[in-house]
């Protein structure tokens, strides 16, 4: 257990379409951390046709990963932010044993302490949940057709934008995003294990969104 009181990087382990995303924003109103993304932070760099957009896009679209160094760079300037300073939750990262050594590293020089949340859920719910996904483009806030449906159709509730289908959610490229865990994500498991990271299995199927953060939030907040 982690009774150390000062800043932790709960990682939000899972693979694609297991929540990580929707439990990320819902656990910033509990634990009072920001959310880090790489899949979000890569998007902006996408969005924006920067150089590094143009490098990662097609990658991103074919469903593998991105280089570690890339990543890696991206999460280490974002941890250095002001807002960070208290803690911050990760999501989509680390995806490779490389990047989960080089956060070790990172959150040791900073004191900081990893939590994992390895969210676990049925493979079948995963394949129906991304190819229903939508997301608004301006806040991030994710839907699901069938199992968290917009009030209006494929408009966001909170902004009125209208929502998109993220290019990487087609069917061949869900499978190849889902061999991507399978071969290089789903090893840190034991990777995690192994480096005695505090670790929490939550079950993410079959339960309400809010739920499933009610659960993370009293299991990490609950022990300090
Ligand atoms: P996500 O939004 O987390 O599902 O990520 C979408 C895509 O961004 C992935 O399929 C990868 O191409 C890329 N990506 C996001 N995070 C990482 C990461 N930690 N390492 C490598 N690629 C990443």
């Amino acid at each position: 257990m982690d009774n150390s009181g000062g800043p932790r990087a709960i990682i939000l382990f899972g693979p694609p379409g297991s929540g990580k995303g929707t439990q990320s924003h819902l656990l910033q109103s509990c634990l009072y951390v920001p959310q880090i993304s790489t899949g979000d932070m890569l998007r902006e760099h996408i969005q924006a046709g920067d150089a590094l957009g143009q490098e990662v896009a097609a990658i991103m679209n074919s469903g593998m990963l991105v280089p570690d160094d890339l990543v890696n760079r991206l999460v280490e300037a974002r941890i250095q932010k002001p807002d960070a300073s208290k803690g911050f939750i990760l999501d989509g990262y680390p995806r490779t044993l490389q990047q989960a050594q080089v956060l070790g590293d990172m959150l040791r020089r900073r004191g900081v302490t990893p939590v994992v949340i390895h969210l676990k859920v049925d493979y079948n719910e995963i394949i129906s949940r991304l190819s229903g996904r939508r997301q608004c483009p301006l806040c991030g806030t994710l839907y699901n057709l069938s199992t968290n449906p917009p009030k209006v159709d494929e408009i966001c509730d909170l902004d009125g934008t209208a929502l998109v289908t993220r290019p990487d959610d087609s069917e061949p490229v869900i499978r190849q995003r889902l061999e991507e865990y399978e071969f290089q994500t789903r090893p840190l498991l034991e990777f995690f294990k192994s480096s005695g990271y505090p670790f929490y299995e939550v079950n993410g199927s079959g339960r309400s969104r809010q739920t499933i953060a009610k659960e993370i939030c009293s299991l990490v907040a609950g022990k300090r």
